[in-house]
């Protein structure tokens, strides 16, 4: 066959050995965690392979009791058929009753695996550093673990099922073929080979068809959301994308699918002529059977059996096959998952919580820091001083380092070079939730909590629950009171109109509660604030500014309105990554550099 375009790209199929290592280890998961639940639905499943070749063997005895019966005219003998026949009903209720209960089992299985392993990519989620979680990659691998996290561990784990019960079905067969007709056992294995085949090669094809487009299905999901995402509408429908959008969707359609439609149609025409192999050979092995009964050599009831053994040896065989080279999906979404939760999580935990020099405030020693497959560092050679009762100010054009900063002061990542200290101590050694507990941050961009305006303010301690007093205090903070006391039910109204009662905010109003939420730590000596009045209207602003700094505390406060940073104790100037100019407000305007330029220019932009 040709190397098509779907053989050159995609992954490797997965060798025997990682089906196997994937489907133990998914299987442990839910072992952990229902330990009777995954043994009951083994005992079962076994059970219920165990049964159709034991109806076949009574229903041998029950023909051959009923030929003996009329034979002899005995009554004897007419009570030992219907004995089988008894024997055989309740054989089969049961297979029913199992069947049944399995369907139910499995069921719950589904259940609880979808959210054991959804709990698993979670926690794995909250451990991962801020560098390694905004890796494209990590994010990825996130996306695509939590789409599928009920669906292919669960799949993976009924092949499994499958197997054990193929395999227990096609040792009995062969037990009972074995004692009349053991050659009949090779026409069995044989007749499954042509499908085997066919199977070994399709499911390397569609398994590197597959993975191969993946990129075009994140596109797909990407572009769906698009049309159907409330931010994006405001654009969509200004700008008229819906019907271009909709356009390179049925694009990309049309070019995924024919593909799939190339794939489907080989595997049809190849999948039927050998399908029509198998059966011919299973054909043979009916037609002996046949000639050697009417040679009277086999008993009217054992060639009952002997056929009815013959299909189920080959549908045995077929659903073993199936399960082992099927599942490409299955096996390919459990091995990323185990990637993914095996990938490193890039997070030191330091152990101490006060530094030797207390009282030191922040300091930042020759700081840089380069992202992940970037060009050039975003933060270069930068130091400064924040002793505790200090206000810096952070200037600065887009991209000039300003958050990055903030994270680093934050301890969200660590500096490829430099240190950043607390009280004496560098932030890597600090203890996660003593470190957090210093310092209050109020990020760029922040996160609008689509929950309660509470939980909007108690988010900044670990949504642990504030006095009504200190959540006063917070919510003054933020200038957020007014805001507060107009919604419907206070600070229970559930925010986003997604809810039913739910209340929007504008941008403003969030940005207020943003600021309520740095501020709900009071214990934090350190007030960090990224562009705290971005969205807020002037007369906030200047309310905001007014505010003295609580005694001891420290704040850094980056802002594009140079007039807010004017009572600053230093204001430190960012040009691509480094310290262009420092000093306070009086000293940058007598230095006649960019600082004072950019002051200028926004002073005149009001005196005009
Ligand atoms: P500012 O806050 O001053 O606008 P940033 O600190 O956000 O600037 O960005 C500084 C530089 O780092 C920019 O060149 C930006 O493109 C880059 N950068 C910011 N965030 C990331 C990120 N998560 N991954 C890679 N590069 C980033």
């Amino acid at each position: 066959m040709p190397a098509s375009d779907t053989d050159s790209q995609g992954e490797p199929v997965p060798s025997w050995q990682e089906r196997i290592s994937a489907a133990v280890r998914t299987l442990a998961i839910i072992g952990r965690t229902r330990p009777g639940l995954t043994t009951g639905i083994a005992v079962l499943t076994v059970i219920a392979a165990l049964l159709p070749p034991a109806a076949l063997y009574v229903s041998k005895l029950l023909i051959d009791g009923v030929l003996a019966a009329i034979e002899s005219g005995l009554e004897a003998d007419r009570a030992a058929a219907m004995r089988w026949v008894v024997i055989e009903a309740i054989i089969l209720a049961v297979l029913l009753i199992i069947r049944r209960w399995l369907a139910f089992q499995k069921a719950r299985l589904h259940a609880e695996l979808g959210f054991a392993v959804a709990r698993l990519i979670l926690d794995k989620a909250n451990r991962f550093s801020l560098a390694k979680i905004e890796l494209p990659r990590v994010q990825e691998m996130l996306i695509h673990a939590k789409q599928f996290a009920a669906a292919r561990p669960y799949g993976l784990i009924m092949r499994g099922f499958d197997t054990l019960q193929a395999l227990v079905t096609l040792i009995s067969i062969t037990a009972l073929l074995a004692a009349s007709a053991p050659w009949l056992i090779a026409v069995m294995l044989v007749a499954g080979l042509p499908a085997f085949i066919g199977n070994l090669r399709f499911s390397g094809d569609a398994y590197r068809f597959y993975t191969a487009r993946s990129p075009q299905m994140r596109e797909r999901n990407y572009l769906e959301s698009l049309v159907t995402n409330e931010a994006a509408a405001r654009e969509r429908l200004h700008y008229g994308l819906g019907k271009p959008l909709m356009e390179r969707f049925t694009d990309l359609f049309d070019g995924m699918h024919a593909g799939d439609r190339r794939l489907q149609g080989r595997q049809a025409i190849i999948g039927s002529a050998l399908g029509v192999l198998g059966s011919a050979i299973f054909l043979g092995g009916k037609v002996w059977i046949v000639a050697v009964t009417i040679a009277g050599r086999f008993s009217l009831g054992q060639m009952t059996m002997l056929i009815g053994l013959l299909k189920q040896g080959q549908n045995a065989v077929n659903g073993l096959l199936g399960a082992f080279t099927g599942s490409y999906e299955d096996v390919l979404y459990v091995t990323r998952l185990f990637a993914l939760l095996d990938l490193e999580e890039g997070r030191t935990q330091g152990r101490q919580i006060v530094g030797p020099i207390p009282g030191d405030g922040l300091r930042f020693e020759q700081v840089g820091f380069v992202y992940p497959g970037a060009p050039s560092p975003a933060l270069r050679d930068v130091s400064f001083h924040l002793p505790p009762g200090t206000r810096l100010g952070l200037v600065g054009i887009n991209g000039s380092g300003k958050t990055t900063l903030v994270k680093l002061a934050a301890g969200l990542y660590r500096p490829d070079t430099g240190r950043v200290l607390l009280d004496g101590l560098d932030l890597g050694e600090w203890e996660p939730a003593a470190l957090a507990n210093r310092i209050g941050v109020m990020f760029q961009p922040h996160v609008n909590y689509k929950l309660s305006v509470r939980d909007n303010v108690e988010a900044g301690l670990g949504l642990e629950t504030l006095s009504p007093d200190a959540m006063d205090r917070a919510l003054a903070a933020g200038l957020a009171q007014d805001l507060v006391s107009d919604l419907p039910a206070g600070i229970d109204t559930r925010l986003s109109k997604r809810f039913a009662e739910g209340v929007e905010l504008s941008g403003g109003q969030w940005q207020r509660l943003a600021m309520a939420r740095a501020h709900a730590n009071e214990a934090a000596d350190i007030l960090i604030l990224d562009e705290p009045t971005a969205a807020l209207d002037a007369e906030a602003e200047a309310a905001f500014m007014a505010r003295p700094l609580a005694p001891g505390r420290s704040l850094i406060l980056i802002s594009h309105r140079l007039s807010n940073l004017r009572s600053a104790d230093q204001i430190i100037l960012l040009e691509a990554g480094q310290v262009a100019e420092a000093g306070d407000h009086e000293s940058l305007m007598a230095q006649g550099g960019s600082y004072a330029a950019m002051f200028e220019l926004q002073a005149d932009a009001y005196r005009t």
